[in-house]
């Protein structure tokens, strides 16, 4: 299956026949949600988070299948991905998690994407353009519960806030909802502390008889961590994907991504050669240099140059000289047999060998979620079964 299968334009590249593409797994991806489940407080629902193109992986192909495999709702961060998702065919409740403009909120309204409301004056802009549309808009409610960003303060949510969601025709007060700051922490006292705001608020709107049909709180690592952060819905992100939100979890996880390329060319060099701009690595014995048609332009990040490895022919080989825009080089030693047209595995697995996205994430400083965030839209993506 590629691209095309899953809405024209996507991936315009993926019938082209780059070798540098990405693989995603979709019974993977399957196995994941399943995973979830069993962790599911009962009566929970699971909304798939596909923000960020499906975190690098594809969001409607990634949406479809959680949504055929029992997903409920779809997250995204923007209301101009949710219109792919429609244009797509999704037909399922999409909500919009982050911040939206007033086109924004427009344009949410027209393709019944729920928004997600933080502040009176949002609140205000969603009411005004339901009126002016004649539609119906619905809306959750954030709360920020400690993590300092998106949300209106708990305590903030007073009887003028209440008169609002209740009383607007046009506002249908779908969801409350709150997010958590480290969820994949060991320590729980901080998920502790924001779970009880959360309960003392909904505890609130119960004796005001308030209570929207949906309420969520918890992420991925709330997910297998914390069944008393489920209420009736969670929202699955980077579990989905098989990337463990911290690494006990990683047993009952499958990474849907592999990322591959080729060797383009192979030549063989003697010591004191230098490769790559800067020359900042020399070989130090006779060596074999394999060329490989990807780079930081691809989110093969110029931080990786020096330092990781890559699998061809199921063994590591290291990354040497610095990655440019759309090539970098690898170093084998003179006696391994490797051929122009091998596979190159960036991330992904080949025979007993693995990279994972945590392998390049720690290189990098950084968490897996912005490697695979960072695979380049002219990286085309392929939808295997296997
Ligand atoms: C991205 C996001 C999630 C998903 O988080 P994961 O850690 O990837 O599971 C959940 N809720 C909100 C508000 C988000 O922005």
């Amino acid at each position: 299956m590629n691209g095309e299968f899953f809405g024209k334009g996507v991936y315009p590249l993926a019938e082209i026949g780059r070798p540098t593409k990405v693989e995603v797994n979709l019974q993977h991806i399957r196995q994941n949600l399943h995973a979830a489940r069993q962790h599911l407080y009962p009566g929970s629902e699971i909304m798939a988070v596909v923000k960020a193109d499906g975190y690098g992986h594809g969001a409607v192909a990634v949406a479809k299948t959680a949504l055929h495999a029992g997903a409920a709702w779809i997250g995204v961060a923007l209301a101009e991905e949710g219109v792919v998702l429609r244009k797509n065919e999704i037909d399922a409740p999409i909500l919009i998690l982050g911040y939206s403009s007033r086109d924004q909120i427009r344009l949410a309204i027209s393709e019944r994407l729920d928004i997600t409301v933080y502040d009176m004056e949002t609140l205000d802009e969603v009411r005004k353009a339901a009126a002016e549309l004649g539609r119906e808009a619905a809306v959750h409610v954030k709360v920020d519960t400690g993590m300092g960003r998106l949300g209106i303060q708990a305590e903030a949510l007073d009887e003028s806030w209440l008169k609002r969601l209740t009383d607007s025709p046009r506002i249908w007060w779908r969801g409350l909802f709150s997010h958590l700051a480290e969820s994949e922490a060991e320590d729980p006292a901080y998920t502790r502390r924001q779970l009880s705001r959360f309960l003392d608020l909904v505890e609130l709107l119960r004796r005001r008889d308030a209570i929207p049909p949906w309420l969520h709180l918890a992420n991925s690592g709330g997910t297998f961590k914390y069944p008393g952060t489920h209420f009736n819905m969670v929202r699955f992100g980077l579990g989905l994907y098989g990337l463990p939100p911290y690494p006990a979890i990683a047993d009952a996880l499958r990474p849907a991504l592999s990322w591959t390329s080729q060797v383009a060319f192979i030549k063989r060099v003697p010591a004191g050669f230098p490769v790559g701009y800067g020359r900042t690595f020399t070989t130090p014995g006779p060596m074999q240099l394999a060329g490989v048609p990807v780079g930081y332009a691809d989110g093969y990040r110029r931080g990786l140059s020096n330092r990781a490895s890559v699998l061809i022919r199921g063994r590591r080989y290291p990354v040497v000289g610095r990655i440019s825009m759309d090539q970098m080089t690898v170093a084998i030693p003179p006696d391994h047999p490797v051929a122009r047209g091998d596979t190159v595995t960036l991330i992904g697995e080949d025979g007993t060998e693995r990279i994972t996205a945590d392998e390049l994430a720690e290189i990098l400083g950084t968490i897996s979620y912005e490697v695979v965030c960072g695979i380049g839209t002219r990286v085309p993506r392929f939808y295997t079964e296997r």
